[in-house]
């Protein structure tokens, strides 16, 4: 898959070492990335930004990912962003929660940082797999 150079992609992961990972494989990508430490400062960020895809991380203090992925599939603002669940754990369950929460995919930590940045203009492309 190559590059998709410029396209905006949010962040919202509340571990300072995971943002700067994720942060890092996309930009060397040529994604332009905006980064948010909460539900409710990504959500803030999705409807002041509208990035083309939200990187929505599960657990987060506060509101959870799949609150936030739902409040943000209930407002018409953001409801059309492809948002991509990323969980720490590989427990079932997992994949449906995020998908029954309006996400199109789910991705497990640690992250594949051979394959991260590819799989995620994948989606971008291609935002409804089968
Ligand atoms: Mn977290």
């Amino acid at each position: 898959m190559d590059r998709m150079a410029g396209e905006k992609i949010l962040i919202v992961e509340d571990n300072p070492g995971n943002m700067e990972l994720a942060t890092d494989l996309l930009e060397v990508a040529g994604y332009l990335v905006v980064q948010a430490m909460t539900a409710e400062a990504g959500i803030e960020a999705a409807r002041a930004q509208l990035p083309d895809l939200i990187l929505l991380d599960e657990g987060l203090p506060g509101m959870d990912g799949v609150s936030a992925a739902a409040s943000l599939k209930n407002d018409p603002l953001t409801s059309g962003i492809p948002i991509v669940m990323v969980t720490a754990h590989a427990m079932k369950g997992n994949r449906e929660r995020a998908l029954s929460a309006g996400c199109i995919d789910h991705i497990t930590k640690p992250i594949n940082t051979r394959t991260f940045a590819s799989t995620i203009a994948g989606l971008i492309l291609n935002p409804c797999p089968s």
